[in-house]
């Protein structure tokens, strides 16, 4: 009888309860997709030579990365060559 603990048994949250068990999981992508800015498509070369720059920072989404790596590449349909360059986060131990 004595025995009241917690007077919020609702929802603890600030409104919500409409929304419940639709929201996904947010995944992270490694980077956008490689697409050619010729052509838009997505087939590529294989990567080769691949430079990178050990320079830190925050991608757009906020994301730290602690290298930056470019690696050339040509567009499978065009053959438009470029240099996709990818964020990569390397923690050391
Ligand atoms: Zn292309």
């Amino acid at each position: 009888m004595a025995k009241k603990k917690s007077a919020t048994t609702k929802t603890a949250g600030t409104g919500g309860g409409a929304a419940s068990g639709t929201r996904k999981p947010k995944v992270t992508a490694a980077a956008d997709v490689s697409r050619c800015p010729k052509c838009g498509s997505t087939e590529r070369e294989p990567y080769h030579h691949p430079r990178e720059l050990a320079q830190g920072g925050e991608d757009r989404d906020g994301n730290a990365y602690t290298h930056v790596v470019w690696r050339n590449t040509a567009c499978r349909s065009c053959g438009q060559a470029r240099v996709d360059r990818t964020y990569e986060n390397r923690l050391e131990a």
